[in-house]
């Protein structure tokens, strides 16, 4: 008998919102970390200060403190912050889950370039002169290219 819940897991059942977020995260930050309390103190964070997370490299993020008085870059590509937080072997600061978090929960669009939230994005039909089906445009952009 082939095991569903391998194949499909997110088809089990309907996940919560916070449980969607955890898998989206699960998928960046290794899947031992889903549940520690890092890792979600960085998704509240998050979600608190989403407009202000933003990428300056490809690799590195800039992220408020949770008092919102300083900032930190942290290396998404090897899970390091400079903040003071010196979390146990095989776990991430908040900042770093924050982090992941963001850009799990965005992608960028292809006419601005800009970073927008999924539910914010539309997919380019495989009409258009202009992208390829499949690419990613932002609300404006899909209005002025006919997407919408
Ligand atoms: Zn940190
Ligand atoms: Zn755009």
């Amino acid at each position: 008998m082939i095991d569903q819940s391998l194949a499909h897991p997110a088809h089990q059942s309907t996940p919560s919102e916070a449980t969607e977020d955890l898998e989206h995260v699960g998928s960046i930050v290794p899947r031992a970390l889903k549940l520690s309390a890092r890792l979600q103190r960085g998704i509240t964070l998050a979600q608190e200060r989403f407009e202000e997370i933003t990428r300056i490299a490809p690799w590195a993020w800039s992220v408020p403190s949770c008092g919102g008085d300083r900032r930190y870059v942290v290396d998404l590509k090897h899970g390091l912050c400079p903040c003071p937080d010196h979390p146990p072997e095989g776990e991430r600061c908040k900042h770093v889950s924050a982090a992941a978090y963001k850009k799990a929960k965005t992608a960028v669009c292809h006419g601005c370039g800009f970073r927008k939230r999924h539910r914010e994005l539309y997919e380019v039909g495989g009409d258009n002169l202009t992208f390829f089906a499949g690419d990613l445009l932002c609300k404006d952009c899909a209005r002025s290219h006919g997407v919408l």
